[in-house]
């Protein structure tokens, strides 16, 4: 009877354990994953150390790697065109969007990883170049979201193969670069060239991936990547739109242009450079009808891929001074499932989808919303709804195109 007891406690406590580690934010807070498309990210908030570096001024290590960019033969696989086929293949299979996860599934035959880094670019919107204020989302100071060895505490080196070897030792073959915090092309073309070449000289990295603004891409930035194009890698712009109405980027403080966006984009498709957009739901005063037609005009544009997510309200930003004015409310959950399935719907059937959520902003520094923005638990909210309305991505856009 005692061994029974203790056999009894001894599970209780360690069911109780698991609850515990399972249910605390602690996890949560300090060490998720998430899913870039088909790439998984590990992040870690702990970013207090990352710093603001001038880009022109990083000296790039280039100590004990190889570096010989890889000769195009070699980069087998590497998208070069979207190809619809295959997208119509997703719809056909049952799918709903047109998911970037899936369709790289199809066209890869090895595994794939975005490695985020962390090359300390600042802004011309903070620097004092446009203005110092930023746009009125983006904190004043440091970065929202850190990954662990995304972090200018790191030398880019180690950034890159502390990851690459992690994501080895997990099966990953092959990698992307990530430039991802701050304006990543904020640098002269000399410079930036230096930083791609560097970060393409391993040997298992097929591209770049670029987070960037839209005014900041001039053509001297443009010849570089399209020449690595050439070369048989695989270049991403990240593109920070948000909404393609003027109106609007002026209340955000974007201060640039929609003809910026326009420009970027169309350039970027004469030159075989992908172009993945990220656009924003629930901005301050975007009727329905702005956003639809936000979705109709990048479907018009042929942009390669988006990604949608709701405004989020961060702590250290002029966005938080309008919340708790009560001049700006967030949408709540069922408004932006709505919302995004509107989008969809009238987006081209042939844009890929590289997620419907905004990263896991830490808990410590989000305001609003509340409801949980994991960009699984969205995805399958807004498949289900979609199903629900028995339609799919680009319903409507086919209709009004005509
Ligand atoms: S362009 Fe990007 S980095 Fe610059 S202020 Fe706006 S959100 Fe922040």
């Amino acid at each position: 009877m005692f061994k029974y007891y203790i056999y009894l406690v001894y599970h209780i406590s360690l069911y109780y354990f698991y609850f515990l580690i399972v249910n605390s934010n602690i996890l949560l807070k300090y060490y998720f994953i998430y899913d870039d498309g088909d790439v998984m990210t590990e992040i870690n908030h702990n970013n207090k150390k990352s710093k603001n570096i001038d880009i022109n001024n990083i000296d790039i290590d280039k100590s004990n790697i190889n570096c010989n960019k890889i000769p195009s033969s070699k980069n087998k696989n590497i998208i070069k065109t979207i190809d619809k086929n295959i997208i119509d293949n997703i719809y056909s299979d049952g799918f709903p969007i047109a998911q970037y996860g899936l369709y790289i599934k199809r066209v890869k035959h090895y595994k794939t990883f975005k490695i985020p880094v962390d090359a300390g670019f600042t802004c011309p919107n903070k620097d004092g170049t446009l203005d110092t204020k930023g746009c009125i989302f983006c904190p004043k100071m440091g970065r929202p979201i850190s990954v662990k060895y995304c972090n200018t505490k790191y030398p880019l080196k180690e950034q890159i193969e502390k990851q690459i070897e992690k994501q080895k030792n997990k099966g990953i073959e092959k990698f992307y670069i990530y430039f991802y915090p701050g304006t990543n092309t904020y640098g002269t073309p000399n410079k930036l060239k230096e930083l791609w070449d560097f970060a393409l000289s391993y040997p298992d990295v097929i591209g770049l991936s670029i987070g960037t603004r839209p005014d900041c891409l001039e053509d001297e930035k443009l010849d570089i990547l399209e020449d690595y194009v050439n070369e048989g890698y695989e270049i991403w712009i990240d593109l920070g739109i948000q909404t393609m109405h003027q109106r609007t980027l002026n209340i955000l403080n974007r201060r640039h242009k929609v003809s910026d966006t326009v420009r970027t984009i169309l350039e970027c498709k004469k030159r075989g450079i992908f172009v993945c957009g990220h656009v924003i739901l629930g901005l301050p005063n975007e009727t329905w009808d702005d956003m639809m037609k936000t979705a109709k005009i990048l479907s018009k544009l042929e942009i390669d891929a988006l990604k949608i997510y709701p405004l989020v309200v961060i702590q250290n930003t002029e966005l938080e001074n309008l919340y708790w004015r009560g001049e700006y409310k967030t949408l709540d959950k069922k408004q932006y499932i709505k919302l995004v399935c509107d989008f969809l719907e009238r987006l081209s059937p042939y844009v890929l989808i590289q997620r419907l959520s905004k990263d896991k902003t830490p808990d410590e520094i989000k305001i609003s919303p509340e409801w949980n923005l994991h960009r699984l638990n969205i995805l399958n909210e807004v498949s289900n709804e979609l199903k629900r309305r028995n339609t799919k991505q680009g319903v409507y856009y086919q209709i009004e195109k005509n």
